[in-house]
């Protein structure tokens, strides 16, 4: 089956192989969130869609499968090339989607290419384990199948890097897929799933169905998809682990955040200002590894006001100009949500130090909010305690490390967390107590690459198996033991 010219008014679902239009005509707009310029529009798929989806993958899965696992991976090979040799067209339609700047949505690009690296070593990532001898003249052999169909969705934060952390190396273990990606950012979807086509992926190996909530609980549902991989919000990852275990299935539900970066009185102010502005209002904070609560350990002004300062100096604007850092947020609706965090903050007590919402005049096309830092905040207020996903920071005032690593035990998310010092003894400390799985010690954004798993813990995770390496691995194949006797 060849792939048919795409409709580029609205986008279309991409099923065994050729694009073909949704069943439904609701579509929604996806604007350019940094001047709301309507990009194209994207179908409200049906479950018919995704049923038509999985019975495609299902059918291909037969094949698939049987394919030797070299020539899986040298399909992958060849994505990685197209892939690099389109980096910057692919980071060019992210900036267009999302909103970040060219630079992130660059290293992003980057980001994915690497999990394609990681699933093209499947030949040696899939084999297997033996032991000649567990009795006499017996020998056991343990070897590595795919589940079956496997379904993903995605969130708009990351609509490169999120979708290659799942379908790659589920592929490549022997797996069928059926992407759902968010349907703010489903333009860099199509372009991946074109260019893994062009690779050589049989047609049905790999599916989009663009949509909503249907589309989800099509595939939470569907009794021919063996897992789902979910990568969202906090209430939707709880929901679609909850839902997806009920029927059976294996999942992995990659869920919100609220990092907290400890600033000892010993840090190098000036590196731990640095990389606290970058991990706070990069991306305009919508990460999940995002700073969002520094604790400032100890009487610690000059910290304080070199921040403020910095964050006064940010250059806000379109992600497509050099100089900014500062981008939009991806809606008006999600910076009215934002906005009333503000309002809850000032009401709860906490210390404005720097109001972002002055610069929201200044740039009226797109969704922009400038730097917002709130003082004196404390583990029970609002802005505290929920994931805000903007450029909005939270400035706890801790008087040890003690207190610092209270703070994050207190709270319900485990993504990740910092600290800046040079002291070993903190560092030491820090590693064994710090409440969460991705640990920077002076590093802003402690997220792994694709051969570690991405490991959030509390509420920052559903289930067992991270996505990305041998936890990736493992989720995505299912084990079989033989026991063989030799008897003379
Ligand atoms: P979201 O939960 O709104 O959407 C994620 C996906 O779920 C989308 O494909 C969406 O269509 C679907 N969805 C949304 N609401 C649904 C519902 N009620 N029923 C069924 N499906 C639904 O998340 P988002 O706003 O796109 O992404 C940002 C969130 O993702 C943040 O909370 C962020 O922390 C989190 N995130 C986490 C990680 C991680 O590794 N833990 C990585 C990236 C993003």
């Amino acid at each position: 089956m060849s792939v048919t010219k795409k409709d580029t008014t609205v986008l279309q679902n991409f099923i065994n192989g050729v694009w073909v239009s949704s069943n439904s005509s609701h579509t929604l707009n996806v604007p350019n969130p940094a001047t709301n310029e309507v990009l194209t529009k994207v179908p409200v798929s049906t479950k018919e869609d995704v049923n038509a989806a999985v019975a495609a993958a299902k059918e291909a899965f037969n094949k698939w499968k049987k394919v030797p696992v070299p020539k899986r991976a040298r399909i992958l090979f060849k994505y990685h090339s197209l892939l690099s040799d389109n980096h910057e067209e692919l980071a060019r339609l992210i900036v267009q989607e999302n909103g970040k700047a060219f630079k992130e949505a660059y290293g992003e690009v980057q980001r994915g290419i690497e999990c394609v690296e990681f699933a093209s070593g499947a030949p040696t990532l899939m084999m297997g384990e033996t032991l000649s001898g567990i009795a006499e003249e017996i020998d056991s052999e343990m070897f590595r199948y795919p589940l079956g169909v496997v379904g993903g969705i995605t969130p708009f934060n990351f609509p490169m890097m999120v979708p290659l952390w799942m379908f790659p190396l589920a592929i490549a273990c022997g797996n069928t897929f059926v992407l759902k990606p968010s349907e703010r950012t489903p333009i860099l979807a199509n372009r991946l799933a074109e260019l893994f086509s062009e690779a050589g992926a049989p047609p049905g190996v790999l599916n989009v169905v663009h949509g909503a909530h249907d589309v989800v609980n099509g595939l939470l549902d569907h009794e021919d998809i063996a897992a789902i991989s979910f990568v969202g919000s906090q209430p939707v990852a709880k929901y679609v682990y909850e839902r997806a275990a009920a029927k059976g299935k294996r999942v992995q539900a990659l869920s919100g955040a609220k990092n907290h970066h400890i600033v000892m009185p010993d840090a190098d102010s000036d590196k731990a200002v640095q990389h606290i502005i970058s991990s706070t209002f990069g991306s305009a904070g919508q990460r999940c590894m995002a700073c969002s609560a520094v604790v400032v350990v100890g009487d610690n002004e000059p910290f304080v006001k070199a921040l403020a300062k910095k964050a006064d100096e940010l250059i806000i604007g379109n992600g497509m100009d050099d100089e900014v850092l500062l981008t939009p947020v991806i809606r008006k609706e999600h910076r009215d949500k934002v906005l009333g965090y503000i309002e809850k903050g000032i009401a709860e007590g906490a210390d404005l130090i720097r109001d972002g919402r002055k610069e929201m005049s200044d740039y009226p096309e797109g969704n922009f909010l400038g730097p917002t830092i709130f003082d004196h905040v404390t583990p029970e207020m609002t802005i505290a305690k929920d994931e805000i996903f903007a450029p909005v920071l939270s400035l706890l005032r801790a008087s040890d490390l003690d207190e610092g690593l209270e703070y994050i035990r207190k709270s319900r998310y485990g993504n990740g967390a910092t600290i800046y010092t040079n002291n070993a003894k903190a560092i030491r400390q820090f590693r064994e107590e710090a409440d969460a799985g991705m640990l920077g010690i002076n590093v802003g954004v402690p997220a792994t690459m694709a051969f570690f798993p991405f490991s959030g813990w509390k509420d920052s995770f559903y289930g067992d198996l991270h996505v990305n390496g041998k936890d990736g691995l493992n989720f995505y194949t299912r084990k079989k033991m033989i026991t063989s006797r030799f008897e003379a």
